[in-house]
């Protein structure tokens, strides 16, 4: 099997669910995002979304410019040698995002897997058929907002829900994580995610107040690149810190993180990660030090799918992470996020197991390059 074609969409899409308090700079328009194909002379093709920052235009001409002839004659079954020669072209001038390289090494995996007759999961090695769901909150504008939607997701059944909050004011995002608590009981899992918005001090004070509060896990609050802080707070918290989903080139830049446990948990996924291989290779190396790698969202639920079956791929991975409320994403699919009393279920049909919506695909498609 070779691959014979690759083809890009360039896509937008107006939100019809929040507005643009739901994100911290306020300038949100539009998903931007890609479909990226690979066409094989079998006859067979894969596609799925890659993530495209603030301009699906010009990532995707990047994107297609320089991964275009690096994809075309290559066997989609040969993911580990693309991996390292990526690796090589990617220092030698490629340079890319780090969501270049994501959906391409995807789509290898999806061609495989439907080769093999096997979903994605099973073909990985699968080592559950379910996982444990979180609703993961967009920036809401009041405290209450917050207990508000926590409580919407507990009735829905999902297991766990994880507050972003606004980073103005520590006071205000400590207020939204006691109102949460105070909401949900006791026996409800919570966790918090200041996105990179404190410093050092701040982070400790912040921490030692959800310990009070009980919540399961405190991520991100320092920029994940600020190792040496990181490391400092890992050892002055109870509660497990966790980051690293927006350090480059993982597995390799966070195996210290790692090993010196600058962090807890670490984080992968599919779009941020280098696509399958990167996710796997990351979790493995977390598993063999006795770490958890909790996968992270990748926006697009097309691109969450793939992140399910990671999960459902590794025992170190203690939830399956969706942006919350999912109405405002649930596009991508012909059918919804197979979700049932919080749990995700793992597709049976080989490959991906459902279908992209292609309808709304063409729809958003702006270029195709
Ligand atoms: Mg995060």
């Amino acid at each position: 099997m070779k691959i014979t074609d690759v083809e890009v969409r360039c896509c937008r899409r107006a939100p019809d669910a929040f507005d643009t308090s739901a994100f911290r700079t306020g300038d949100f328009a539009a998903f931007q995002f890609l479909v990226v194909t690979l066409k094989t002379d079998t006859g067979h093709q894969a596609s799925t979304f890659g993530f495209a920052g603030r301009s699906a235009e010009g990532a995707g001409k990047l994107i297609a410019d320089t991964l275009r002839p690096f994809m075309i004659g290559r066997d989609p079954r040969d993911r580990e040698k693309a991996w390292h020669e990526f690796r090589t072209a990617d220092r030698w001038w490629g340079h890319l995002p780090i969501y270049a390289y994501g959906p391409f090494d995807t789509c290898q995996w999806l061609l495989s897997a439907e080769a093999a007759g096997q979903p994605l999961y099973k073909y990985l090695g699968a080592y559950r058929d379910s996982v444990p769901v979180y609703g993961s909150s967009m920036i809401l504008k009041e405290p209450a907002d917050y207990a508000r939607e926590a409580l919407r997701a507990k009735a829905e059944g999902l297991k766990a829900y994880k507050l972003h909050t606004p980073g103005a004011d520590i006071a205000e995002d400590l207020e939204a994580h006691r109102l949460v608590r105070e909401a949900v009981g006791p026996d409800f899992t919570l966790m918090s995610d200041p996105v990179s918005t404190y410093n050092l001090e701040q982070a400790i004070r912040f921490g030692r107040a959800l310990e009070k509060l009980d919540y399961y896990w405190f991520e991100e609050p320092l920029y994940d690149e600020d190792v040496h802080a990181l490391r400092e707070l890992a050892r002055t918290l109870e509660i497990p810190l966790v980051g690293t989903e927006v350090l480059a080139k993982h597995p390799y830049s966070i195996a210290e993180c790692i090993a010196t446990r600058v962090v807890d948990r670490v984080r992968a996924d599919v779009s941020w990660t280098g696509g399958v291989t990167g996710v796997m290779k990351t979790a493995r190396l977390a598993e063999a030090f006795g770490v958890n790698c909790e996968i992270h969202t990748s926006i697009f639920h097309p691109a969450e799918i793939v992140n399910l079956h990671c999960c459902a791929a590794v025992k170190n991975c203690d939830f399956f992470e969706l942006l919350y409320p999912v109405e405002g994403f649930a596009f991508g699919l012909a059918e919804p996020l197979p979700i049932q009393n919080g749990m995700a279920m793992l597709p049976t049909k080989p490959g991906l197991g459902v279908e992209l919506d292609w309808a709304d695909i063409d729809r958003c498609t702006v270029a195709i390059v």
